[in-house]
């Protein structure tokens, strides 16, 4: 309690606290959803556990789009509900839960004809703002003319863009942010572990009074004993129903979503830009010295772990974006490619265990076992809000309100303050300014815990990799804080280096083993397996990126 550290020490006690105590919420899935719920119930009071089969954020929480929007596309859908409660969410992570991880964003929307769109666009973005409420963190939309579009954008055409309208939204490193939920779980007393696969219930007749979960580090098999057992598997929700023997109100069906990560040089844009296609928007969004264009929205039916992008999604991308580019994108700009998979939920008509919502579904589907699916990142608190009060109905007792709209995730509490202060840390550090400001947002007011690390190994003050400004210390902290277990949760989740570093970083495999070896007291060999291990994913990943690129 009190600490939001999540390193070896704590994973060990984690895993005596899950084989012998009895929780009053077990969350099986440590995607957004799944943390958001541990910390709701846990910041209720409630004695909580967390297991995930994989790393935290290993799922569809670190491959969206890593916009933290109301959605403009509900609003021609007329969805109005859909879209104030995310401009809520919205909100209150840029203004007071998140700020340190949160940033506000601006977008163009390049209009094509003089009169009849800017009105109809117009109008559009003036709700979007009005949707807010009274509580504004971000500005309101501004009209751009075409003369200006030149100055701002001078990558959109100007034989075919007659002028723009800028309005903001925000951006997340969605695996960073999902972690850092789970460590302010951490902090308000819930026990989690990661490599941890639920594999079965325990139940007692009908009911379900916990699970069988095997911790995969060591194969050993652990009986967890919970309450209420909280499913937040989002993709793979269908099939571990199904292997649980029970059926939910709601089926969970894929889609793939892909993304092209390019070098700053090949979209000229001080702004992210976003596009309406026939089907649905494409976003081309900055990504520090990077853009990531997308998305893709594709069925998909294979491999749930390790879905691949292929040469049509890369296709549709580059061809919709160069519908307004100039110069236009060439296939040997992509420096990098990641898929997602939407977890989309249609629910069973005849069912009356389902509590029905536009976003996301709750199920009862046995006494003492509820789930959640669907949604959206943005969403994802009052998704844990909402599971956690149906929940709460198995614990037969009163239970507390939800209060995570007033808490904030760690990291943030005097966020705003340090970023004035930048200059005083950089000359106590030693550091220079830009790796101050890069620490501050990245890690909030937790920049004293690497500040820590860095006065007792001076070393670690170096950077992994020229080019890119993840310093040596924060692979480190990684491992000591943040609950990454192997060189793969470091490239791929605590940084973002596996998309951001040329060749996927496998160059960087062994010099990020190097530094978390000792923190994770590896042998030799762990350490030889966990590089192996890595490298195998990229070059997968890599393989799957060749083809795509290479007929596209
Ligand atoms: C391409 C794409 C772009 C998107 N862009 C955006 C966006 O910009 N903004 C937005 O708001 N939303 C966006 N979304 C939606 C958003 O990313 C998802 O709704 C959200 O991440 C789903 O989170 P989750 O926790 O429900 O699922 P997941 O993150 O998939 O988490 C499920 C977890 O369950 C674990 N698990 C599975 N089986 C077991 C088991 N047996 N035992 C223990 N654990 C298990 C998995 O390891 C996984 O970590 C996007 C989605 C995609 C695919």
């Amino acid at each position: 309690m009190f600490t939001s550290h999540i390193g070896p020490e704590q994973r060990d006690e984690a895993l005596k606290s899950l084989a012998t105590d009895t929780f009053d919420v077990l969350v099986i899935g440590g995607g957004v959803t799944g943390v958001g719920a541990a910390l709701d119930a846990a910041s209720r009071g409630l004695k909580v556990a967390l297991v995930d089969a994989s790393d935290l954020a290993s799922g569809t929480s670190s491959r969206s789009s890593k916009l933290i929007h109301g959605g403009l596309r509900y609003l021609e859908q007329y969805d109005f509900k859909l879209v104030r409660e995310a401009l809520h969410e919205r909100e209150l992570m840029v203004s007071s839960l998140a700020p340190h991880l949160v940033k506000p964003l601006a977008f163009l929307y390049p209009l094509h004809e003089k009169v009849r769109e800017r009105t109809y666009v117009g109008a559009g973005l003036a709700l979007y703002d009005a949707l807010r409420g009274f509580q504004r963190a971000l500005p309101g939309h501004k009209h751009i003319s075409q003369k200006k579009i030149a100055e701002i954008a001078p990558s959109l055409r100007p034989d075919i863009v007659t002028g723009a309208i800028k309005y903001f939204d925000a951006q997340v490193d969605d695996a960073r942010h999902t972690m850092m939920i789970a460590r302010t779980a951490v902090r308000h007393g819930a026990v989690i572990a990661t490599n941890v696969r639920v594999e079965s219930l325990v139940k007692e007749g009908k009911r379900v009074l916990g699970v069988k979960a095997r911790d995969t580090e060591t194969g050993k098999l652990i009986t967890i004993k919970a309450t209420a057992t909280v499913m937040c598997a989002g993709i793979w929700s269908d099939e571990l129903h199904e292997s649980f023997g029970l059926k939910a109100g709601y089926n969970v069906t894929m889609s793939k979503g892909v993304h092209i990560v390019l070098p700053k040089s090949a979209i000229k844009s001080k702004e992210g830009i976003i596009l309406k296609t026939a089907v649905s928007v494409l976003f081309l969004i900055p990504w520090a010295d990077k853009w990531i264009v997308g998305t893709t929205d594709t069925p998909y039916t294979g491999d749930r772990r390790n879905p691949l992008a292929e040469r049509e999604d890369v296709e549709y991308i580059i061809n919709e974006a160069n519908k307004v580019l100039k110069p236009k994108l060439k296939i040997e700009d992509v420096i990098g490619v990641y898929a997602g998979l939407r977890p989309l939920v249609a629910n069973k008509k005849d069912s009356s265990t389902t509590k029905l919502s536009r976003e996301h579904t709750v199920d009862r589907s046995a006494p003492g076992f509820v789930s959640i699916a669907g949604g959206k990142y943005t969403t994802y608190r009052v998704m844990g809000k909402d599971v956690i009060d149906l929940a709460g109905v198995e614990l037969r007792r009163i239970v507390a309100d939800s209060v995570t709209e007033k808490l904030p995730i760690v990291g943030a509490d005097g966020y705003v303050a340090l970023t004035q202060q930048a200059e005083r840390i950089s000359e106590e550090s030693g550091l220079s300014a830009a790796s101050v400001i890069h620490l501050l947002n990245r890690y909030g007011s937790l920049i004293s815990e690497l500040l820590e690390i860095i006065k007792n190994d001076p070393k670690l003050a170096k950077p992994l990799t020229k080019d890119l400004p993840y310093l040596k210390a924060e692979i480190y902290y990684a491992a000591s804080h943040e609950g990454a277990r192997s060189v793969d949760d470091v490239i791929s989740r605590r940084t973002r280096l596996a998309f951001e570093a040329p060749n996927s970083a496998m160059d960087l495999a062994t010099d990020v083993a190097t530094i978390i070896a000792p923190v994770l007291g590896w042998t030799p060999k762990q350490k030889k397996d966990s590089v192996s291990a890595y490298i195998d994913i990229a070059e997968r990943e890599i393989e799957a990126i060749e083809q795509a690129l290479a007929s596209a």
